[in-house]
């Protein structure tokens, strides 16, 4: 198998297993029980929150929260800020690529809540600019919600500069959907008011993820029982997940450099072999991070290669998973290069630091076979 869709999710590390493993057999108990054994299921979780907060140089100004993932982070960061400072502002800005788990709750909130959401467009290299930023701001707006790393065509979003220009406005808080970012492409976490991230793209088990929010803020829960998660997550916890995740997490943020240097020289041989074949069109900038690579085709039908691709045990898509049961139209690729047909044809490769240079060459001699096979559409 060769499997190029890292992007969807990856394959749990072997470490984050047998600390799932071991967690679940010696630590089950529930931390919310008032017993000794509770308490050591306690002491893992809130070990785990405080090595990933360590791990990101945050310990002294940010919290954690853990979550079931980046879905449910996007959705309690968003709407947890706007319910709870509405008082302050009704307006939240966002980019027209965010992933839908963002896109969803805000469209929520303008349509039954009031907010007004300005969607603002990105330029033909995948991003909004603090240039473009600062032009949308007002003291109106509370929150600004804009990705690290886009998923589709992996365009990098300059963090800092973006939070620099939110924070001139003394109201407004600034969200990054990082999961694409996480394990992956550093930027200046302390920077950033909440960040929402999944641990199943960097080595962790489906099912967990985290909010990371600056101490000061307060959010609205968006799942209310008993109390758990300082509140803003009732529910008993994942202890052996969270452990795991937060081990995945703290091994891959150490390795950040190490694993870029595997995966780097894979991207760019695949982005020359693919710059020199005729009916392909590349959709990820050259500065994208090097994790994923975007290409339309303007010959054969993408879903008919990704389908052929699968055939030969290799596994790209066509595009992202969340939006694919829909219908294979990227608004990603849409919104970048203004080209329907394109976003119609898209593949998204994305690697992961166990992918070779063998598969690469691999997927290159099969990629040619089946560009011969596949009938023109
Ligand atoms: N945001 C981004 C940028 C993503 O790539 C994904 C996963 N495709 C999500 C949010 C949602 O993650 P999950 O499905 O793990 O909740």
């Amino acid at each position: 198998m060769i499997y190029f869709d890292n992007a969807a999710t990856t394959e749990a590390l072997p470490s984050a297993l047998r600390k799932f493993a071991e967690v679940s057999a010696t630590s089950f108990g529930n931390p919310s029980s008032n017993h000794a054994f509770g308490h050591r299921a306690r002491r893992i979780l809130d070990g785990a929150r405080v090595s990933i907060l360590g791990a990101m140089g945050l310990k002294k100004s940010h919290e954690l929260v853990f979550t079931s993932g980046a879905t449910e982070s996007n959705n309690l960061a968003l709407k947890g800020v706007a319910f709870h400072y509405a008082a302050r502002g009704k307006r939240i800005i966002t980019s027209a690529i965010e992933h839908p788990s963002v896109l969803a709750p805000l469209m929520d909130l303008r349509d039954h809540f009031g907010y007004e959401v300005v969607i603002l467009p990105v330029n033909g290299e995948g991003v909004v600019t603090p240039e473009e930023l600062a032009k949308a701001m007002d003291g109106s707006t509370i929150l600004v919600s804009l990705m690290a790393v886009n998923n589709e065509i992996g365009s990098i979003f300059d963090t800092a500069g973006l939070s620099a220009v939110v924070h001139k406005f003394r109201k407004a808080f600034f969200h990054v959907d990082a999961t694409q970012a996480i394990c992956k492409t550093a930027f200046p976490y302390g920077d950033c008011d909440l960040i929402s991230y999944s641990g199943h793209k960097f080595g962790g088990l489906k099912g967990t993820g985290a909010l990371v929010y600056r101490q000061s803020i307060i959010l609205q829960p968006q799942n209310e029982g008993g109390g758990q998660e300082h509140g803003y997550r009732a529910g008993t916890s994942d202890v052996a997940g969270d452990a795991a995740m937060a081990l995945a997490q703290v091994e891959g943020l150490g390795e950040l450099r190490q694993r870029e240097a595997i995966v780097r020289p894979l991207n760019e041989e695949l982005r020359r072999y693919f710059a020199h074949k005729p009916g392909v069109l590349l959709n990820s900038p050259v500065s994208a991070s090097p994790y994923l690579l975007n290409i339309s085709l303007t010959k054969k039908k993408a879903s008919v290669v990704v389908e052929a691709l699968s055939n030969r045990d290799i596994y790209v898509s066509s595009v992202s998973a969340c939006s694919s049961k829909r219908d294979p139209f990227s608004y990603v690729v849409d919104e970048e290069t203004g080209d329907r047909a394109r976003a119609q044809n898209s593949i998204r490769i994305s690697f992961s630091p166990l992918n070779t240079m063998d598969e690469v060459k691999t997927f290159e001699k099969v990629f040619d076979e089946i560009l011969q096979e596949v009938k023109d559409r």
